[in-house]
Formats: C-alpha cells, sequence, structure tokens
C-alpha cells in the first residue's frame, strides 16, 4: 500500500519567495526539461525541478537545507529552455538569497545590507568608525607635504579597524557555514563510514579540490548560455585573490620587515596589486554590462545582485585612482577618494556573510559537500540538441482552405 504522505506548506515563505522575484515559479508543470538541459545536475535527484516542486509546494525547511541550490550556478541555461516560462534558474537565485539571510547572525545586519532604504545606514557604519578613528588620531585635515595616505589615515587606525573586521567576517561566515552544513547533512547526509576523517584528511580530500575547483571555475564553464558570466565571475574571484596577497605582503612587509608605504611601482607587490585591481574592475564592469545588455537572459538582477557588482566596481576603481592620484601628487581628490575607498573596502568585508559575497563561502561549502556525501555533480557535456529553428516559408503549414 502506498503512503501517504501529508505536505504542510510554508505559506509566509511561498509568499516570501512569490515577491522576491520568484513569482514565475506556479507556472511550472514538472516537464523536468530544465533538469535535462542543466550541464551541473546529476542524475541522482536531479535539480531543480524537484526544488521547483519543493517551492510550489511550500517545503521551506527542505529548501533551506538543500544543498543543490547553492551547487547551481544561476547561468540560466534552464530558463532559457523551461517551456513554460518559469525560470527555475531564477527561482533557485531567490532561494539562495533567502537561505543566506536565514542563515546570517546576527539578522539584523542581513537586514541592513538587503534593505534598499537602510543602505544609508549601511555606509554611515564605516564613515562613522573612520571619522571618529581620525578625529581621537588628530587627522582630520588633509596633510602637507609629500603625498603619503598613512599620514591622513595611519596604519594605527587602518590596520586594528580592518584586522577586526576581518575577526567579524571570519566569526559571521563560520557561523553561517556551520548551519548550512548542518543543515545539508540533515537533508542529504554523507553515507556512513567505517573510517572517520581526520580534520587534515578532510582538508586534503575534500576542501582542497573544491577550493581548486573554485579557482578554475570548471563548474561556470559547463554552463553554455551564460558564457560571459563565467569569464566575469573568474575575475572577480581572482581580482579579489591577487588583491588578499598584495595586502597580505604589505602587511607582513611594514610589520615583520619595517618597510613603510608607499612602495615603488617597480616593487612586485605593486605589479600584483595593480594587476588584481585591474582584474576586478574588468570583471566587475564585465558581469554589469552583461546583465545589463542581456537583460533577463542573464538572470533576474535584483538590488542585490546590483549592490553587490557596484560596491566591489567602486572598490577597485576607488583603489586604482587613489594610486594614479598620489602619483600625480593631487592631494585634494587623493586623500578623500583614499577615505571613500576605505569605506568601500569595509563595506565588502563587513558584511560579506550578509550579501551576495556569501555566495562564495556557501557555494564551496555545498561543493564540499557534494564530494563528502559522493554527490557528484555530472561532467561537462554539450547539449546535443537544439530547439528547431522557426519553420522556413512553407515548411509543416496547413494549406489555406479555399475560398469556395
Ligand atoms: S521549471 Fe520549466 S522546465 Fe523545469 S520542470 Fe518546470 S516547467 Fe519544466
Ligand atoms: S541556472 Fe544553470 S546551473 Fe542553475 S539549475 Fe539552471 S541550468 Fe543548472
Amino acid at each position: 500500500m502506498s503512503e501517504v504522505v501529508r505536505v504542510k506548506p510554508d505559506v509566509p515563505f511561498v509568499k516570501e519567495l512569490l515577491a522576491n522575484g520568484g513569482d514565475t515559479l506556479k507556472k511550472c508543470f514538472q516537464c523536468a526539461t530544465c533538469s535535462v538541459v542543466c550541464n551541473l545536475s546529476p542524475d541522482q535527484k536531479p535539480f531543480p525541478r524537484k526544488e521547483m516542486i519543493w517551492a510550489q509546494w511550500g517545503l521551506s525547511e527542505r529548501l533551506a537545507n538543500d544543498p543543490d541550490v547553492w551547487l547551481c550556478h544561476q547561468c540560466n541555461d534552464c530558463s532559457k529552455h523551461c517551456p513554460r516560462g518559469a525560470r527555475p534558474g531564477d527561482v533557485l537565485a531567490v532561494l539562495r538569497r533567502m537561505a543566506i539571510l536565514r542563515n546570517a547572525t546576527p539578522r539584523f545586519v542581513a537586514r541592513l545590507v538587503n534593505e534598499p532604504k537602510l543602505l544609508p545606514v549601511a555606509f554611515a557604519i564605516p564613515v562613522a568608525l573612520l571619522l571618529i578613528l581620525m578625529a581621537a588620531h588628530g587627522t582630520l585635515r588633509i596633510p602637507e607635504g609629500e603625498m603619503v595616505y598613512a599620514k591622513f589615515i595611519p596604519h594605527t587606525i587602518v590596520d586594528p579597524l580592518f584586522v577586526l573586521t576581518a575577526a567579524w567576517a571570519v566569526i559571521c561566515s563560520a557561523m553561517g557555514v556551520k548551519r548550512v552544513w548542518e543543515g545539508f547533512q540533515r537533508l542529504a547526509p554523507a553515507p556512513k563510514r567505517e573510517y572517520h576523517y581526520s580534520l587534515l584528511e578532510f582538508i586534503t580530500l575534500f576542501i582542497v579540490p573544491a577550493v581548486v575547483e573554485v579557482l578554475k571555475h570548471n563548474k561556470f564553464k559547463d554552463c553554455v548560455v551564460n558564457r560571459a558570466r563565467y569569464l566575469a565571475h573568474l575575475n572577480i574571484l581572482w581580482g579579489f585573490v591577487l588583491l588578499a596577497i598584495t595586502t597580505g605582503s604589505v602587511a607582513t612587509g611594514v610589520y615583520l620587515f619595517g618597510k613603510e608605504t608607499p612602495w615603488s611601482l617597480t616593487h612586485p607587490v605593486k605589479w600584483i596589486g595593480n594587476l588584481g585591481a585591474i582584474v576586478l574592475i574588468v570583471g566587475s564592469v564585465l558581469a554589469l554590462s552583461n546583465r545589463l545588455s542581456r537583460g533577463e537572459d542573464a538572470g533576474k538582477a535584483t538590488y542585490f545582485d546590483w549592490l553587490f557588482l557596484v560596491v566591489v566596481l567602486a572598490a577597485g576603481v576607488s583603489g586604482l585612482l587613489t594610486e594614479i592620484f598620489r602619483l600625480a601628487e593631487v592631494r585634494a581628490l587623493g586623500y578623500p577618494l583614499y577615505f571613500i575607498h576605505l569605506v568601500f573596502v569595509w563595506f565588502l568585508f563587513a558584511y560579506l556573510p550578509f550579501s551576495k559575497f556569501a555566495h562564495l563561502l556557501y557555494r564551496t561549502t555545498a561543493m564540499v559537500h557534494a564530494r563528502y556525501a559522493e554527490r557528484e555533480t555530472r561532467k561537462a557535456k554539450v547539449i546535443s540538441y537544439q530547439w528547431p529553428e522557426e519553420p522556413s516559408e512553407g515548411e509543416g503549414q496547413a494549406e489555406a482552405p479555399s475560398a469556395a
């Protein structure tokens, strides 16, 4: 006898999903075309068809703990091929955004970053922090003499502020990652094993390969419809990697070797930093132009998407201009721009676990989990069929009835 399953829909969840851009959800009639065309979906329990029906049924708990929501890379191949216009790629994007908000601790920071009306407050925090610290150091004026940014906002302000910000981001991120991992394990537990991996084995076997995959962006490359997105994401990611290497090298130089900034333009660390800024700018411009030029084909863009891309671009451009103004000795522009640059950088990192940036954390966690749970996503395959072209003249058309 078949088992009766009672579904208890979470109606407020469905309403929230529809209101946040998942309004096409109800059009889905479960044909599964989306799961077939998705190059990242595994053969067993493929996505996104099952997520579409879970969402229609209001199974919020399942969706919140579903690692497959994060294995989707939002190429929108599936939305393009969906015969009903249900836009499964966009529905998954909304589910990810809702998951970020749900996993965010403390929640009020997530509201701050994700509600447009609170944006001035979100920016006012770093501005106020910097102004108070500068006032306390007596540096609230444009310095005279050789243009050195450390005279305006000294290391004794920048370094502790950003170390604390990084610590905050790491703690909030770790709490979020722990939560999503536990959720993944509840919904799609890894097979029971006789052998328990040590931490080192876990890192080597599951985390390192997933991180390498993220750095190579192989999964993005597997999506065929939205190739531009792969290039944009790859540039943004490597921009951050190069800038992180630069920051680490500068901190080592200053604190271990007493080598004060600014360093000469010919210094290799400077090359890496400038390259990182350029790559970051190129990536964010590509991402923004992809969204603007392709419209809904690139996926529905929300405030959540725009804010992140605009702040990344602003951080990259302000960083590069800061250096140009210093070299040109344009102090009236350089010093204020340095302040603005620090505000953007603070914004990006302090709000990392609460903004679109959190994709990096949770998608990587889902990729680690997929390996650990032996749920490999399928290898790249070229979709071998195409939707038929529009019929040519006369092809497949019924003869017009005669007037007689
Ligand atoms: S989202 Fe579209 S393609 Fe996927 S199952 Fe529903 S109707 Fe079919
Ligand atoms: S958006 Fe792309 S990766 Fe995500 S489910 Fe659709 S086809 Fe797969």
